[in-house]
């Protein structure tokens, strides 16, 4: 028999009784996380969203309660009123912050049962988790982990700050819509079918960039807002097909203006963890970002660079490094410090590991006792000594070696840099790195279809010193100088993650049209996809720029977590799909014969 909660009311959470309540009387309500029986004591910890109790049923003090508290079972929702009294010095617990007293029953509500729930929620370790996917079928049992509980109570913490600082810089928040016609963030759109207009379809926003320069337009000057964003695209680990971001636009605004605002926010939302953030933050243009982390996110927390080894490779034969060379590829290395120690089966699995980044091969050079290397045969000792010596590696180092072509060198050593350090456990804990990255290019050349794509979005202007080389590549034809252009677009990166990215905009409407060419788009492709907003940059468009920074990713580099959906309330999996309802569903017969679709399989 279940008993009704009457009038019974709660006199404090599960994480807040300490020394000082003793004597109080008091009434706890939550859920059971463990019961223990010992015979005469049976003693419960009693959880909520704010912490465990110990609660002590005791025979001979109250009877009937202690027989009661037999029947309950983990998660059965339960009220308890007793005393607060001090534990035995040697029960107490340290690691729980009730920990030095308990709550004596005198009586107890049983509220709900609860079935055997179908994996153990109170684990030690993030180990012995249940599998992901079965934690995703029952995310209501999973979200009531006091870890995910605090990274959801953190994400509300941290984005009513943002909505403080914003409204305190000025900013207005505007919805904009969620059906809309697709804007272009480089992803698929996910699409939504219009019954009263058949056969046509609403895409939903990948972001909402149009319509925040259409608030520029408009005249609202300093827009922000908490927005949905949906992307179909292969998800990664940092990646979900819909996700929020705080999205931001502001008129007459410059790249240090918008570099102030975000710097003075992420300063405030790292205060909520008690971390000082240092602004203003460094900036590193992309091109030296590549050179020397081979990443446009590159994690400062760790020294260690790529090095360009080809001055020591002057006149070398060896068919890998020369062709590179020749080809106007690169070979550069990494240096391991204490790298020495690197097993051949540890090298085997870099090696591995690169290769996932385009990379052919891994080579490599160990200064132990003797100089070893994968290398000795193909270039001889003194050719070793030459590159070890330029990657700046002394005794006790590894340095590892990868050639071809700049953009795989980059992103295979760029990758293995962070792999490096996880293994090697170079990144020191609490410690944040912000930096700005600057002078992204404008255009980045897609070989398997032959064509420029824009790096950012289309919207994105040029730097205001390459305009003129853009127009000369469209005009005049010469568009092989489309790959050098730099646009005015810059990203905010913490720890390795990208906390945040935007552009200026274009504001001339003849600009705009010089890149959608540039784009490949004819002029009737581009009105016919964004025809309002080109007419309405014709309406007076004051210059203007934004950014976005997501807030999952915030929330990752916040908690140091590398999972997006634990930082999520009801995430979907990797291919997609949410597991809790069953979503993607079928429709039935009827909605697919009002929307006038069939399906073929
Ligand atoms: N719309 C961009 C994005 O969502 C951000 C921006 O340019 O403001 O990534």
């Amino acid at each position: 028999m279940l008993d009704d909660l009457g009038n019974a009311q709660r006199t404090h959470s599960c994480g807040a009784l300490r020394a000082s309540d003793v004597g109080k009387t008091v009434t706890l309500m939550g859920w059971v996380a463990r019961r223990r029986d010992f015979g005469p004591l049976t003693f419960v910890d009693l959880r909520d969203r704010d912490g465990v109790t110990q609660v002590v049923f005791n025979e001979e003090a109250a009877a009937e309660a202690h027989a009661k508290a037999k029947v309950v079972r983990g998660e059965y929702v339960i009220a308890i009123t007793g005393e607060v009294v001090l534990r035995e010095v040697a029960q107490r617990n340290a690691k729980l912050a009730t920990g030095e007293v308990e709550v004596a029953a005198r009586e107890i509500l049983v509220l709900n049962e609860a079935r055997t729930t179908p994996f153990q929620l109170e684990v030690g370790t993030s180990d012995a988790l249940a599998s992901e996917d079965l934690r995703l079928k029952y995310r209501y049992l999973d979200l009531r982990r006091p870890q995910l509980q605090a990274n959801l109570r953190l994400r509300h913490r941290v984005v009513a700050e943002i909505h403080r600082y914003m409204d305190e810089q000025a900013f207005t928040e505007i919805e904009t819509p969620i059906l809309i016609k697709s804007t272009p963030e480089g992803a698929r759109d996910y699409v939504v079918p219009s019954r009263i207009q058949p056969g046509k379809f609403f895409a939903l926003p990948q972001s909402p960039q149009l319509f925040k320069q259409l608030c520029m337009i408009a005249g609202f000057d300093k827009y922000y807002q908490i927005a949905r964003c949906f992307r179909d695209e292969d998800l990664r680990a940092d990646r979900q097909p819909e996700f929020t971001q705080l999205d931001v636009e502001m008129s007459f605004a410059t790249p240090e203006q918008i570099y102030a605002l975000v710097e003075g926010l992420f300063a405030r939302v790292f205060k909520l963890i008690d971390v000082e953030l240092p602004v203003p933050f460094p900036r590193l243009s992309y091109a030296e970002a590549m050179r020397r982390y081979g990443s446009d996110k590159p994690d400062l927390r760790f020294e260690m660079e790529l090095q360009d080894l080809a001055p020591a490779l002057e006149g070398t034969t060896f068919a890998p490094f020369a062709s590179a060379l020749e080809s106007g590829g690169e070979v550069k290395g990494l240096v391991v410090k204490g790298g020495a120690h690197l097993s051949r089966k540890a090298l085997d699995e870099l090696q591995e590991y690169a290769k996932r980044y385009g990379a052919g091969a891994l080579a490599w050079i160990k200064l132990g006792d003797e100089v070893s290397s994968s290398l000795l045969k193909a270039l001889g000792a003194e050719m070793i000594a030459r590159m070890a010596e330029t990657a700046g590696a002394s005794k006790d180092d590894a340095v590892l070696i990868i050639a071809g072509k700049a953009k795989m060198v980059a992103a295979s050593l760029g990758a293995l840099r962070n792999e490096i350090a996880r293994r090697e456990k170079l990144i020191p804990e609490n410690v944040y790195k912000p930096l700005w990255v600057t002078e992204f290019p404008m255009f980045e050349f897609h070989e398997d279809d032959g064509r420029y794509y824009a790096m950012h979005h289309p919207f994105t202007a040029p730097l205001d010193e390459d305009l003129p080389l853009l127009i000369r590549a469209i005009e005049e034809g010469e568009t092989s100088l489309l790959g050098s252009l730099r646009a005015n677009a810059y990203d905010a990166v913490v720890n390795g993650i990208e906390a945040a990215g935007g552009s200026i905009r274009i504001h001339r409407p003849d600009v705009q049209s010089i890149v959608f060419k540039a784009l490949g788009l004819t002029m009737e492709k581009a009105r016919a996809r964004f025809g309002f907003f080109l007419d309405a940059l014709e309406y007076g468009t004051p210059p203007h720029g934004g950014i976005a920074s997501g807030i999952e990713r915030l929330m990752m580099a916040l908690l140091s977590i590398e999972n997006i959906r634990d930082v999520m309330a009801f995430p979907k999996t990797a291919s997609a799909a949410d597991l809790m309802i069953d979503a993607p569903g079928e429709v039935d017969a009827k909605q697919l014969e009002e929307l006038k679709l069939s399906i073929r399989v």
